[in-house]
């Protein structure tokens, strides 16, 4: 009985000292101790995301960067394809997606959208020769590439009489129709001109696709996160901090 009680008090003991012990490192901001931010991308969309070495790099990393930091949390990027980054977020296995996302209605109904961070079109490249695509109209009964899930993906999907061909990156598509596989690529304003710059030979055309907004995507009904992210980015517009970072790769 006497060595069950004092076993209790021991115990009780330890007890206390690990709660007073945790209180009080709560309250530091060590490395180790900051909560993780996870941010699911696909690094194959330069400007916004791609590898340095092992390293994913760009705007969207950057921005991220700054918000964790913003938040007192640590931030861990993992990569993954374009069309896995909506189940990742909607599993909890990641906490944003960040991955230069265009806001859908249909995105809408699987996740939840942060204010937009920037604006884009979707473009055309075709052969630096090509005379007879110059308009979106002019796509019909072309062989036309997209990446995988992409908006550029449903736009073409969606456009009758259109062949779509899918990559799972969009630098492959871009390489078949250097190849003359395919008539054209339909693709994100900025990864297009990288890989333009990258290939020789092709060309954007003058007439956009269609305009959007880039959004950061979370977990359905995440207002708190939401809401977390959106003030951190007004003052890093604010600061003028998030168009830093753009210019930074953006000429
Ligand atoms: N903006 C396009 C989309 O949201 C492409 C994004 C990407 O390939 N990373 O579908």
């Amino acid at each position: 009985m006497k060595k069950k009680l004092v076993g209790l008090l021991v115990t009780m003991g330890i007890v206390t000292s690990m709660v007073a012990c945790g209180s009080k490192e709560s309250g530091t901001s060590s490395t180790s101790e900051k909560k993780q931010l996870i941010m699911a991308t696909n690094p194959e969309f330069p400007p916004y995301e791609f590898r340095d070495g092992n390293k994913i790099v760009g705007i969207d990393a950057e921005i991220a960067e700054a918000i964790a930091k913003d938040l007192g949390m640590e931030l861990k990027i993992d990569g993954m394809e374009f069309d896995s980054i909506i189940l990742a977020v909607d599993s909890g296995k990641a906490d944003m997606g960040i991955a230069g996302m265009t806001v859908t209605d249909e995105r809408k109904e699987n996740v939840d959208f942060t204010d937009s961070y920037a604006t884009s079109t979707q473009v055309m490249i075709v052969k630096e020769d090509n005379k007879d695509i110059t308009k979106p109209e002019d796509l019909k009964g072309k062989e036309v590439g997209v990446q995988t899930g992409t908006t550029g993906d449903i736009y073409v999907t969606d456009q009758k009489g259109v062949t779509v061909s899918r990559f799972s990156k969009g630098m492959e598509a871009v390489q078949s129709l250097t190849q003359g596989k395919i008539d054209a690529v339909v693709i994100d304003r900025e990864p297009a001109k990288e890989f333009v710059k990258q290939n020789k030979g092709i060309k954007i055309l003058d007439q956009e696709y269609t305009k959007e907004e880039y959004a950061i995507a979370v977990k359905k009904g995440n207002t708190e996160l939401v809401n977390k992210i959106n003030a951190s980015l007004k003052k890093l517009k604010e600061s003028g901090e998030l168009q830093k970072i753009i210019d930074k790769y953006i000429k």
